[in-house]
């Protein structure tokens, strides 16, 4: 039994037995885990509220080789993020970035991508809610980005000769991004991508702040970053806190 003591944030909790919850988290020096959280319901002294959906904080993990299940000895909260729950698209984009967490991080160390989650995380909780959606979609990129399935923006995804910034180009998921004009002819499917879609896509990557136009644009960017998903990196399992976050925006869900 080896103790691992490092940042972390809860993805996803549930009741286990009498008085204990099970807890997924992301941490920054072991990837994803799961881990037993013993007597958390029983007594509120032992973690309090640090264990809530996205709190931050200091775990102590006690990680048995061979075993799925780790066990959480201390969880000390550093960031509780409760704007989260307070609106529901800052609540559904949250659970979008959760999602994609759980289902393609693994369970190694990677400092950069922990910061890029823990970002995504704290630019969601502090967005106004007209910005919500965007600055989900720049969170989601990004964290694709660290899993390196970065798309190509400013050069040809088969060719890799440059494309002018303001050129509307043909954007091919199996070939990885935006192709030059010759290579988007030849191309056997895809999707024309504007000049402005492509600047937010490069503002997103880049780390920057993208303010979307219209719902539409929303809208167009979710179906892009979806079928992206899909064609990079989901098994057949459905993503469906992903789903949940694309549809409310259909509805017009308030905030
Ligand atoms: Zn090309």
């Amino acid at each position: 039994m080896s103790l691992v003591v490092s940042d972390a944030i809860v993805l996803h909790s549930f009741d286990y037995l009498e008085s204990s919850r099970i807890l997924k988290i992301v941490t920054r020096d072991a990837g994803v885990r799961s881990v037993l959280a013993r007597g958390a319901r029983r007594s509120k002294a032992r973690f309090g509220s640090a264990l809530d959906l996205y709190a931050q904080g200091t775990a102590e993990l006690h990680v048995k080789p061979g075993r799925e299940l780790d066990t959480l000895s201390a969880f000390e909260v550093t960031r509780s993020r409760p704007q989260l729950a307070q609106q529901l698209a800052r609540f559904t984009g949250a659970s979008a970035i959760a999602e994609l967490t759980l289902r393609f991080v693994r369970d190694a160390a990677d400092p950069s991508l922990f910061d890029t989650i823990a970002a995504a995380f704290d630019d969601i909780a502090s967005s106004a809610p007209e910005r919500t959606r965007g600055v989900t979609l720049g969170g989601a990129w990004r964290v694709l980005a660290e899993l390196g399935v970065a798309p190509t923006v400013d050069a040809c995804a088969d060719c890799h000769s440059p494309i002018e910034l303001d050129e509307a180009v043909m954007f091919s998921h199996p070939s990885g991004g935006a192709l030059c004009a010759r290579c988007g002819r030849l191309a056997r499917s895809g999707r024309t991508l504007p000049a402005e879609a492509r600047e937010a896509l490069r503002g997103w990557l880049s780390g920057g702040d993208v303010l979307l136009g219209s719902p539409q644009d929303v809208r167009a960017h979710q179906r892009l970053l979806r079928e992206f998903l899909r064609e990079h990196l989901a098994d057949d399992r459905p993503l469906r806190a992903f789903e949940v976050w694309e549809r409310d925006e259909w509805t017009g869900g308030a905030a």
